[in-house]
């Protein structure tokens, strides 16, 4: 038995009725079709997911290029059968509603995704979770939008009986001071926290975070940081925060996160007329600042780029 990646034998990102093992962003096989109807195993063991399940396994990345971990050998190992009787983790992707606009992640506002929002998408998401109770230790949400801004997901946090599984946020940090205590039921369950903030101040955050409120942020960094849950900070990489990178490195300290992951622009849901933007093009005027940003941000401990 080989050692390989083990994200296709643990992980599910649920979308719009369909599922991928790893993140779209960053692999090419997925069977994208918004289908509500699906059953919980015809997701999770799904033709093409399967089908790269086995070439994984056996040792051929080549749908994985642009995937930060296929290099990791701390993911990889090897595969026993019990993935067969579902996931360990479950990421929910399936809603694009924000109260944020970054232009690195969208190309306008959705305060509501329709598709998301209907009672088929709510129906099938609570039906993959309880038919897979039994096997799933960790839910995150929400890897596509805000979690604090969807009535849908804020619903699913109060009404569904999560037992013993844990859940992860990954949240803008502006809302969820207002959201708070209409979660009270999941206080407990609560993991993690994925943060992503983008500036150190509140100039720089004005440029990337769009829509987003500064001051909100920071109060709802205050309560993240007090409730002591393990923390881990995003910063997308571009050219109108490549000058914060080793300032926001240090002023996340104060939040003690686990780790900072600093994220090139290409991770992200890179378009083609981002090349003015994308410092780590070779070439790019700002990609000098850019090296000198990064050598001093990764001397402090847990700051790491994801390259
Ligand atoms: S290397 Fe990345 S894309 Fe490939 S299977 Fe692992 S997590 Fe998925
Ligand atoms: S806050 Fe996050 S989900 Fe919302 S627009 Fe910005 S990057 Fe996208």
């Amino acid at each position: 038995m080989i050692n390989c990646c083990k994200v296709p034998f643990e992980t599910i990102y649920l979308h719009h009725g369909w599922g991928s093992t790893c993140c779209p962003n960053w692999y090419d096989a997925y069977d994208k079709r918004t289908d509500y109807t699906q059953e919980p195993q015809d997701v999770w063991r799904g033709a093409v997911i399967e089908s790269h399940r086995r070439e994984v396994a056996s040792g051929d990345y080549s749908l994985c290029q642009r995937c930060p971990l296929v290099a990791d050998e701390g993911m990889k190992a090897p595969i026993r059968g019990d993935w067969e009787h579902g996931p360990k983790y479950v990421h929910i992707a399936d809603s694009m509603t924000c109260n944020l606009h970054c232009w690195s992640c969208r190309a306008g506002r959705c305060l509501s995704d329709p598709l998301a929002d209907s009672e088929s998408a709510e129906r099938f998401l609570r039906r993959f979770l309880e038919h897979y109770r039994t096997t799933i230790e960790e839910v995150t949400l929400l890897n596509s939008g805000e979690v604090f801004a969807s009535q849908r997901h804020v619903r699913l946090l109060n009404e569904f009986d999560w037992g013993t599984i844990g859940i992860g946020i990954i949240t803008n940090a502006t809302l969820i001071e207002r959201k708070w205590a209409t979660v009270q039921k999941i206080h407990g369950s609560i993991q993690r926290f994925i943060v992503s903030l983008d500036a150190s101040n509140e100039e720089t955050y004005s440029k990337v975070r769009l829509g987003g409120s500064w001051d909100a942020a920071v109060r709802g960094m205050e309560l993240i940081r007090d409730l002591g849950r393990p923390l881990v900070l995003h910063y997308v990489i571009s050219d109108k925060n490549v000058r914060d990178i080793a300032r926001f490195a240090d002023w996340a300290q104060r939040w003690a996160p686990e780790r900072v992951e600093l994220i090139p622009l290409a991770r992200t849901y890179a378009r083609d007329d981002w090349a003015d933007r994308d410092v780590f093009r070779s070439g790019h005027s700002l990609n000098h600042i850019l090296q000198t940003e990064l050598a001093t941000a990764t001397t402090i401990p847990g700051v790491r780029l994801l390259s």
